[in-house]
């Protein structure tokens, strides 16, 4: 029954017949059994959800592990992931060979060349990538010195040696890893959308988080690894049948997969098979390894802003879609929209069973930022865990105020960026 003097419904929980009011506005929900919140399995296939159920137990262990025990050394997760990586340069290398060696059997030239072309692209394709900022705004030094004496600060409290590059991008995420091989420069990209809706605390907790993950022994940021991971994302590319049909993205272009491209994936089909097995293993050595790197992160990340602001932090993270879509919205019907105002306001629109509500949905659905992050529910249990000493660094108003000018210094590139992923 809908009260449309007050705007508040009430009704009887048809699963446990407490009496529910809410926002019209707004889904109704039951807090106490549940009831009205999405069951995020009942899409898939039972050997999906298996297979789902199955992985959460894994990083569930994990999970209880690191909370009786602490973080876990890494030392034999590193041997088998060291090796996994060599093997797939390898797998690079002989690909390669092959390619050179058919010149030498005896066969139609014509074969020669489709044969040696392919396996030699593929090779070309999946071989080590050291990442490069090349084509994209940067913020160094001297473009950002409050910026960057803000990361000095925290970087000395991390224990982290300073940041080379800040990238401010158009996600609702930070990241955290290296570019170039010579020199090989650490990189920390910003999402302007997520920094956007923070408070100083926050903010600085996201910086200990994403610092943390270059002095938490990440195997995801070694050399080694780290590039044979980029190549077999490459393999699992070549893998993925919506290949077939999907459009290529690149940066902010997009383009359709060509003929092309078909015949290509279709021919290198047997070494994405063997590939895929091995990004699989690779992928599950990395993610159990991520876990506990993650953690450490997100210790520091309360280190540096405090266990309250972590906790906010994570909390707010919930929202990334939601967020990012408001802000879309926003420029479909304006490009110049002040989608800064659009994003820092669609969570404080929204009342308290709302965003109860999108909480535990997230729960059910095990959100996590993206795939190598840890279900933001255990992470936020764990910061929970440790103890609050508040924010290590004090972050006035003024300071803050000109590191956000800096970073906004990108707003039309990143709000370029939006404006292109409009529709996705
Ligand atoms: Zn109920
Ligand atoms: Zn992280």
């Amino acid at each position: 029954m809908t009260d449309f003097s007050t705007g508040l419904r009430t009704a009887a929980c048809p699963g446990c017949a407490r009496s529910l009011t809410g926002d019209r506005r707004w889904p109704l929900w039951c807090p106490d059994c549940g009831w009205g919140l999405d069951d995020p399995t009942t899409d898939l296939k039972r050997r999906a959800r298996r297979r789902r159920e199955r992985m959460h137990q894994r990083v569930l262990a994990e999970h209880r592990r690191i909370l009786a025990k602490g973080p876990q050394p890494q030392g034999l997760l590193r041997a088998v992931a060291m090796t996994l990586a060599v093997v797939v340069h390898l797998f690079t290398v002989a690909l390669a060979a092959v390619g050179m060696l058919m010149w030498l059997l005896p066969m139609p030239v014509l074969l020669k060349v489709i044969l040696s072309g392919l396996l030699l692209l593929g090779a070309w394709e999946t071989r080590p990538r050291f990442g490069r900022l090349a084509d994209r705004p940067v913020l160094r030094r001297a473009d950002a010195p409050h910026t960057f004496a803000l990361l000095d600060q925290a970087c000395a409290i991390a224990g982290a040696r300073p940041i080379d590059v800040v990238v401010p991008t158009s996600l609702f995420n930070a990241s955290a890893g290296f570019a170039g091989l010579r020199p090989r420069e650490s990189v920390l990209s910003i999402g302007l959308p997520l920094w956007n809706t923070l408070d100083r605390d926050e903010k600085l907790a996201l910086l200990g988080h994403e610092l943390g993950h270059f002095v938490n022994g990440d195997l995801r940021e070694t050399l080694l690894v780290g590039t044979a991971l980029t190549s077999l994302r490459k393999w699992e590319w070549f893998l993925a049948p919506d290949r077939f049909y999907v459009r290529i993205h690149r940066g902010p272009r997009v383009r359709r997969a060509s003929f092309s491209d078909r015949v290509g994936a279709l021919l290198l089909l047997p070494f994405a098979t063997v590939m895929g097995t091995f990004a699989k293993a690779l992928g599950r050595v990395a993610t159990l390894a991520s876990q506990r790197s993650e953690y450490r992160a997100d210790t520091l990340a309360a280190t540096l802003g405090g266990r309250a602001a972590a906790l906010r932090l994570l909390n707010g993270l919930y929202f990334d879609d939601a967020t990012v879509f408001a802000m879309k919205v926003a420029l479909r019907t304006d490009q110049k929209a002040d989608i800064w105002a659009v994003g820092r306001g669609y969570q404080q629109s929204l009342p308290d069973a709302e965003r109860e509500r999108v909480r535990r949905n997230g729960d059910r659905a095990l959100h996590r930022t993206d795939s190598w992050h840890p279900p933001t529910a255990l992470r936020t249990e764990l910061v929970a865990a440790t103890p609050d000493r508040g924010p290590a660094i004090h972050l006035d108003a003024e300071q803050e105020r000109l590191v956000d000018a800096e970073l906004m210094s990108l707003e039309p590139y990143v709000r370029e960026l939006l404006i292109a992923r409009i529709d996705r």
